[in-house]
């Protein structure tokens, strides 16, 4: 199944906020939360009426818990309503017997869809590099002066 093609900036103040209270987060949220300024929807393809899921971080407690930020939008694709939960991760695993390796679904428990590992997205890269070019626009024009201004010959 592919993957759901939803992304959406995050919301810097309430995530900061978020992962820094949450139990078994990083030890520096703010430098976790940098490479996050949009995030995307893990989930196999789904219907409207299912929040679109973006996965932040996994605590290392017993069982792993994740903290997710879900959001829905509306037809004309902006974010209606969004929320930080922290959610049980799935128990479930994939056994590959000839490699002899376990991979774990990487989304929270009882969620809608099948197991990450049977979802797949050729077009993520596609997305990823839209993603680094909009967040260079949006927040990379100081660097970029900078940068132009060293090349000036005085
Ligand atoms: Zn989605
Ligand atoms: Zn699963």
């Amino acid at each position: 199944m592919l993957q759901c093609t939803a992304f959406t900036a995050l919301p810097p103040d309430e995530a900061l906020k978020a992962l820094g209270s949450m139990e078994g987060g990083p030890e520096d949220a703010s430098d976790h939360l940098d490479d996050k300024q949009y995030v995307l929807c893990v989930l196999g393809e789904h219907d409207e009426k299912t929040e679109h899921a973006a996965h932040l971080w996994t605590a290392e407690t017993e069982p792993s818990k994740g903290l997710w930020f879900l959001w829905t939008e509306s037809e004309g694709g902006h974010r209606v309503c969004h929320r930080f939960v922290t959610l049980t991760m799935c128990a479930v695993r994939l056994h590959h017997i000839e490699e002899d390796y376990r991979e774990w679904c990487g989304l929270y428990d009882d969620h809608p869809g099948p197991h990450s590992f049977h979802v797949r997205d050729p077009l993520r890269d596609a997305y990823h590099a839209q993603i680094r070019r909009d967040a260079r626009r949006v927040y990379g024009s100081d660097t970029d002066d900078r940068d132009e201004q060293g090349d000036v010959p005085r």
